[in-house]
């Protein structure tokens, strides 16, 4: 420890000498600057050639496409090799460009890769080669910005760390959308273990749902070497909507360290997922009672969670506030092993909706925690009871000194209430700088003598954080006029976050597919007496393309005049892989005579494509010869799936030939939260008859891991029918009426289901 503080010092120094030495090139505008200024990699490579001690190499300003940088040398702890840009954020890596760093005590400071994507598996590579790593090395104040190939399962890294006592520090990584992690710690070789490597003060920005396993945010070792020490230290890091998947973090190796980090409103958890000794301290997670977010989850031996800060977590299962997992007897190494010798002490848990114990237990997942202590923890929520879910044995977990908010329902071992080891107590807080901390038990919670991480004390100053989410109605409003085609002229003009008005009643033709590139709304203008109508000729409406995401607000839509082919859609997503998350929301919309052909769909979608919501709200829909929601375009059983969110209301669905909502996911993979439905006060009439549906239901439900079905009527419909695979699916069904029609059906009986009631007509 005393050698890295040295050398950080040290370097410093160094950087502080430089600025002394000031050399000035031969141009009017550029700041003067140090080191050897290159303008090409040309110039890079030879300038690398003679690298020495204390030498600096000095990124002209300018974009620099397709390049691909092999920095390597060996400098020392007092002379570190520098490479840095002429100016910050003036230095752009774009196109195919990465970077292999090899050697010792190599220093890289100031790039920015963005529009574009790494040719090989990583942005940045702490290796040259195979043969040479980098030891002591340093990545500072680098940007990496939405740097994805256009193929969502083509996979890569953005940073992989190899080697030994390296520090990534101060980086900004925001939007990364491809399968893969943006972080990894790899132990490939003995040259990659007990690393001691320091991840620090970095801002690990928006990460999309992926709808997939491989879109953790920092991955530390893998299953293969995970009884291996990695020593690696991850601290002070703000991540931001990290929602790739169910891990924010996954540890996989032993002795590691994660403390002072904020998780803010993410998705997911930080999982102890293979690996034993890791400390789990100090941390911060503010998720402000947004879906699906998670805490902490414990897997393994000697794991230590203590001191950390919950605050409205809403997750349930794996991605619960503070899971206990059950283990595999005898795990082979990439399963589940046994919690053993674990603590959970000291944690302040404010507001979180789900304590898991035994998270997981099934026939194959029997070995429930041993010798293993939750003390002096405060679980405070006054609004849910049940916050305490206990999945199997917990005689092995030793509870002492935790105190609970008076309403909390003290958990049961067996169906038997333990007496010992909690206590309600009508708890006050003292709220400062956005933390609560109980009046009489002080000393419970983070230590905030150290700095909070947040967005301001992360990453860098010089590059701008842009809002990276979809967000309708944030741009101009363009107005638009009964004719043909006008709604296309429109969506030309238009940028993202536009609003096109329709300002009359009467008929909006399209000889041409709309292609939809950002975000867009078209709307019917206010005080209409009507409708605006749409009507279209060609075997689709509108084109949603990668980085295109729609609204429909208050139209009528008709098929009555397209042409007389097969398998026509008002709406498709690109038939290339999209690599941008897209919504479609339909609202107050009537869709009718989709049916001049067979197979007429409302929404068609494509293989490697991915909603994160899809909304049809207030709508009717009638008449149509195929499907209205058919997502069922990822078939592999892999835990692939096309939409995250359906959320389905106070809709009427009238003979329909297909499905009206086909989800499907197959696969027994955990990794992923969806589909979610919410599927409520709506109606369905004469649904799935045409002898295309090869569903042979109305509805059909494969795999979704959360539906909440309600105040339904089924009316001459065929089958509703429910699939359960993944995990623990939670499927509710309230108050649904079917007449004259086929019978829900399940494979599973798992499911929830009240007043439901079946009528048939004489
Ligand atoms: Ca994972």
């Amino acid at each position: 420890m005393i050698g890295k503080i040295a050398y950080v010092f040290v370097l410093f120094l160094s950087i502080t000498a430089c600025v002394t030495k000031k050399v000035d090139v031969k141009s009017t505008n550029a700041p003067v600057i140090d080191g050897k200024l290159v303008k090409n990699i040309s110039e890079f490579k030879v300038a690398v050639e003679t690298l020495q001690p204390g030498d600096e190499i000095v990124l002209a300003n300018g974009v620099w496409t397709d390049t691909e940088l092999k920095f390597y040398g060996k400098g020392t702890a007092e002379k570190p090799i520098i490479l840095r840009v002429q100016e910050k954020g003036k230095v752009f890596l774009e196109g195919q460009s990465n970077i292999r760093i090899g050697g010792a005590y190599m220093h890289v400071e100031g790039l920015v890769f963005r529009n574009g994507h790494t040719p090989s598996g990583a942005v940045i590579a702490f290796r040259k080669d195979k043969e040479m790593p980098c030891n002591n090395c340093r990545v500072t104040e680098c940007v990496i910005d939405d740097y994805n190939p256009s193929e969502r399962f083509d996979s890569d890294y953005w940073v992989e760390i190899y080697g030994k006592n390296n520090r990534f520090d101060h980086n900004y990584l925001v939007g990364k959308r491809n399968r893969g992690v943006t972080l990894a710690v790899r132990m490939k070789t003995e040259a990659d273990r007990e690393n001691h490597h320091r991840i620090d003060h970095n801002y690990f920005g928006y990460h999309p749902i992926l709808g997939s396993n491989g879109g953790e945010t920092l991955r530390v070792g893998t299953s293969h070497y995970s009884l291996s020490n990695s020593n690696t230290t991850v601290e002070d890091n703000y991540f931001e909507h990290c929602n790739g998947e169910l891990e924010i973090i996954s540890s996989k190796s032993c002795q590691n360290t994660f403390r002072n980090n904020t998780f803010y409103e993410c998705q997911g958890t930080l999982t102890m997922r293979h690996g034993n000794e890791t400390l789990v301290e100090n941390n911060y997670f503010f998720a402000n009672r947004k879906a699906n977010t998670g805490g902490i989850r414990i897997i393994n031996e000697s794991q230590t969670v203590r001191n950390n800060y919950l605050q409205g977590i809403t997750g349930h299962r794996f991605r619960g506030t503070l899971v206990v997992m059950n283990g595999v007897p005898n795990s082979p190494l990439n399963r589940y092993f046994q919690v053993k010798n674990s603590e959970a002490s000291n944690n302040l848990v404010i507001d979180c909706d789900h304590i898991q114990l035994c998270a997981g237990s099934d026939e194959e997942r029997s070995a429930t925690p041993i010798d293993t202590k939750m003390t002096n923890n405060i679980f405070y929520n006054t609004k849910k009871d049940d916050v305490f879910t206990v999945y199997d044995d917990i005689s092995g977990i030793e509870f002492d000194g935790n105190l609970l908010s008076t309403n909390i329902v003290f958990p049961k071992n067996k169906g038997k209430k333990l007496e010992k080891g909690f206590a309600a107590e009508t708890l006050e807080f003292i709220e400062k700088d956005g933390i609560k901390r109980s009046k009489s038990h002080p000393n419970i919670g983070p230590d905030q003598s150290k700095p909070r991480p947040g967005r301001d004390n992360t990453g860098l100053s010089w590059y701008p954080k842009k809002d990276y989410q979809v967000r309708f109605n944030t741009g101009k409003v363009i107005p638009a006029y009964p004719g043909e085609n006008t709604i296309l002229e429109a969506v030309k003009k238009s940028s993202k976050g536009d609003i096109i008005r329709l300002m009359g009643t009467g008929q909006y033709h399209g000889s041409k597919a709309i292609s939809i590139p950002h975000t867009l709304t078209i709307e019917a203008g206010s005080g209409l007496e009507g409708k605006p109508q749409l009507t279209f000729e060609r075997s689709s409406l509108f084109n949603i393309e990668n980085g295109g995401s729609l609204t429909l607000k208050g139209l009528e839509v008709s098929g009555a005049e397209c042409d007389d082919y097969a398998g026509n859609t008002v709406v498709r997503t690109s038939r290339y892989s999209m690599i941008n998350n897209y919504k479609l929301m339909i609202q107050d919309c009537n869709f009718k005579d989709l049916d001049v052909n067979h197979s007429f769909n409302v929404l068609k979608v494509y293989k490697n494509t991915f909603a994160d919501s899809i909304l049809l709200d207030n709508s009717t829909f009638e008449n149509i010869s195929g499907h209205v929601l058919n997502l069922d375009k990822e078939i592999d059983d892999t835990g692939i799936y096309n939409v995250e969110n359906v959320v389905i209301r106070n809709c009427k669905f009238n003979d329909i030939g297909g499905v009206a909502l086909n989800l499907y996911r197959g696969g027994r993979d955990e990794s992923t939260f969806g589909p979610i439905l919410d599927l409520h006060d709506t109606t369905f009439d004469n649904i799935g008859h045409d002898k295309r549906n090869k569903y042979k239901a109305s509805v059909s439900l494969h795999g979704v891991q959360y539906a909440d079905m309600r105040n339904l009527n089924f009316n001459e419909v065929k089958k509703v029918n429910l699939h359960l695979i993944v995990g623990d699916p939670i499927i509710k069904i309230e108050n649904a009426q079917f007449t004259n029609s086929e019978e829900l059906i399940s494979n599973d009986d798992a499911y929830q289901s009240t007043n439901i009631i079946y009528k048939n007509r004489n």
